[in-house]
């Protein structure tokens, strides 16, 4: 089955999820720095938090202390480590860049994505996401749903960078098709594709999907 009539089935299933939620595109890097080892629902706590302190924006957070940052991202886990590389992307950001993200965008995609990859705390999930979903780039994140549920397909396996190959090959060349793409991915993924008790009979990639049957057989 073609990428295409999976995205296809999935929007039909799930609709349209309009990520990334945020008010911002500072906001989506903030979300996407901090959902690493944690849920989605704690994320929204500490931006929640960071909000009330006004602390998301690129200079507020460049000039807080990092016990006040760890304050707000607590909820999130690992929050001592998270405090600060929040602060030192934020620094990083205004001394660079003055605070302005277009101008970190306004590169060679490959040259931004080098560039967060040298950050602290930005591994290649985490540089694609914010390319994606603040910098409106061509790029489609792979997380550990996408992986497992392309597995189970028996449509794509290996590496990163195989992976994410697989998706820029087959999939049409269009920012809201990547960014549903994704989401829609996630979603299976939480719903119906769960690590160890999918529920196959009920997932609307049942007829495509063979795992079921590889499994019970196994
Ligand atoms: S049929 Fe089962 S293994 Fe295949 S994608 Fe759906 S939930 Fe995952």
């Amino acid at each position: 089955m073609g990428q295409l009539s999976i995205y296809k089935k999935l929007l039909k299933h799930f609709g349209k999820q309009y990520w990334w939620p945020a008010e911002s595109e500072f906001e989506v890097i903030v979300g996407a720095m901090l959902t690493q080892q944690s849920t989605w629902r704690n994320v929204e706590k500490a931006i929640v938090n960071l909000k009330r302190e006004r602390l998301l924006t690129p200079k507020a957070i460049a000039q807080a202390s990092v016990p006040e940052l760890q304050k707000c991202v607590r909820p999130t886990g690992f929050y001592r480590q998270k405090a600060r590389r929040l602060r030192d992307f934020a620094r990083y950001l205004e001394r660079k860049y003055n605070g302005k993200l277009e101008l970190l965008f306004s590169k060679p995609v490959k040259d931004t994505r080098d560039e967060l990859l040298s950050l602290d705390g930005i591994g290649p999930e985490t540089a694609d996401s914010i390319l994606l979903y603040a910098g409106g780039k061509l790029i489609f994140p792979i997380d550990a749903y996408t992986k497992r549920v392309y597995e189970r397909l028996g449509l794509a396996e290996g590496h990163y960078s195989e992976l994410q190959k697989f998706f820029h090959y087959n999939l049409p060349r269009d920012l809201v098709v990547y960014k549903e793409m994704h989401a829609l991915i996630v979603e299976l993924a939480k719903d119906y594709c769960s690590k160890n008790k999918p529920l196959c009979g009920e997932c609307p990639l049942r007829e495509q999907c063979s795992f079921e049957r590889r499994f019970i057989n196994m």
